[in-house]
This record gives structure tokens, C-alpha cells and sequence, in this order.
């Protein structure tokens, strides 16, 4: 087989490979978005379930202090009926001033419940009035999610397709020159590189921009050797008239 038969080959099963990357590109791309609303899906829920344990936290604060008040009411309703046993002044107005001190701690806790209840309404209201509607853009997200699995998944079978005229390509392909192609191939993306047609004669590899030489052009044109780049070592091939004009 010609060596320009081998080429022109190679150049049919770097079509196929070409369009595989493109594939697994925009699904790539699918995939991008659907990693992107699970993570919005994450944040939002992280957000409401943070409120949702102040609220719960606060709620938890306002009860035991609920506990505190109550137990100094009690030892206060206590203190009081025992004040008929006391004998001297001075003891009496020791339990007067212990009795004064619980008022204070009561008015405190009063005061840090005023606090915490406006802490647990703005929360309470939050909550509320997200609930209702996270729940909603979640579904709404999920179903993004589905839409965009269903594509990818489209994708899929578009390689597998691809893939599958691919192996039917390769056995049409010179089994020494496809080894090279492949282990190019997997270190650079693509094996093949066009070579940009300069107005002397020239060219430049368009894989890596090096120089090619008017010579190798010529020799390519002739249907000669397959030449590769010594810089990038891709295959080089001339692209045909009309689509080099483009
Ligand atoms: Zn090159």
C-alpha cells in the first residue's frame, strides 16, 4: 500500500476521533451543569438547614431559661412563706435582699428572652417562608438535572456510535502506521496535523507552528513518504483545496 493511500486513511480515522472529542466535550459540558446545580442544590439546603438550627437553637435557650425563671419564682414564693418564722430584723432583711437579688436575675432572663424571641421570629419567618419555596426550586433543579442526564446520556450512545465506525475504520488502517497513531494520539489529543500553506512555498506544522520545509510539501503533494513533525512528532497532511481555503 502507498503511503499516501496509508495517510489519506489515517486522515478518515482522525475525522472519526474528532468527532468523538467533540462529543465527549459537550457532554462534558452537560456534566459541568449538572455538578454545578447538585452543588447549588447543596448550598441552599446547607443555608436553610443553618437557620433552621438557630431556630431551633434559640428555641432550645428560651426553654431553659423558661426552667431558670421558674425555679427562682418558686424559691421566691418559698423564701416569702418562710418570712414569718424570722426572728431579728437583720435576718429579715437578708432574705429581703436575697428575695431582691432573684427579681434582678428574673428581670435578666426576661431580658435575654426578649432577645432570643426576636432572634426565633426573624429565623421562624425565614424558614417559613423558604421552606415552601427551596422545595420548589429543588424540584425545579432536579428536574434541570434529569433533562441534562438525559442528554448526556444521548451523548453516550453518539460515541458508542462512533466508536463503533471507528472500529470499522481502523481495519482499514496499515497496522504499523495506526500503533504510531495511536501512541500520538494519546499524548497529544490528535494524531494528524494539517500543515498551514504558506505563500513561498513554505508551511507550518499545525499542531506546534514549526517551520516545514517547501521540500516536504512538495513531496507530500507527489504522494510521497508520510513525513512527521520532529518538533511535535504528529503526522503531517496536506489538507485538500478547497477546504485549506476556508
Ligand atoms: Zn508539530
Amino acid at each position: 500500500m502507498k503511503d499516501s493511500e496509508i495517510l489519506a486513511q489515517l486522515v478518515k480515522l482522525q475525522e472519526i476521533d474528532a468527532e468523538i472529542i467533540g462529543i465527549e466535550d459537550s457532554k462534558k459540558e452537560f456534566v459541568a451543569r449538572v455538578n454545578g446545580i447538585k452543588a447549588q442544590i447543596a448550598a441552599n439546603s446547607a443555608e436553610f438547614n443553618g437557620k433552621k438550627s438557630k431556630l431551633d437553637e434559640a428555641r432550645r435557650k428560651k426553654a431553659a431559661i423558661d426552667v431558670e425563671i421558674k425555679s427562682k419564682e418558686t424559691e421566691i414564693t418559698n423564701r416569702e412563706a418562710q418570712s414569718g418564722a424570722v426572728k431579728t430584723n437583720d435576718a429579715f432583711k437578708a432574705m429581703q435582699n436575697e428575695i431582691d437579688n432573684m427579681k434582678k436575675d428574673i428581670k435578666k432572663f426576661e431580658d435575654q428572652q426578649i432577645v432570643l424571641m426576636e432572634e426565633e421570629d426573624a429565623a421562624h419567618i425565614w424558614v417559613k417562608s423558604q421552606e415552601k419555596s427551596m422545595k420548589e426550586k429543588e424540584v425545579a433543579m432536579l428536574d434541570d438535572i434529569k433533562k441534562l442526564g438525559a442528554e448526556a446520556a444521548t451523548k453516550d450512545s453518539l460515541i458508542a456510535e462512533a466508536l463503533k465506525k471507528r472500529a470499522e475504520e481502523v481495519k482499514n488502517v496499515n497496522k504499523l502506521w495506526y500503533e504510531r497513531y495511536e501512541k500520538i494520539r494519546k499524548s497529544k489529543g490528535l494524531a494528524l496535523s494539517p500543515i498551514i500553506e504558506g505563500r513561498n512555498g513554505s508551511g507550518v506544522c499545525g499542531g506546534c507552528k514549526f517551520d516545514v520545509r517547501p521540500q516536504v510539501i512538495i513531496e507530500l503533494k507527489k504522494g510521497g513518504e508520510i513525513k512527521t513533525c520532529s518538533n511535535c512528532a504528529r503526522i503531517w497532511y496536506l489538507k485538500a483545496k478547497e477546504e485549506a481555503s476556508r
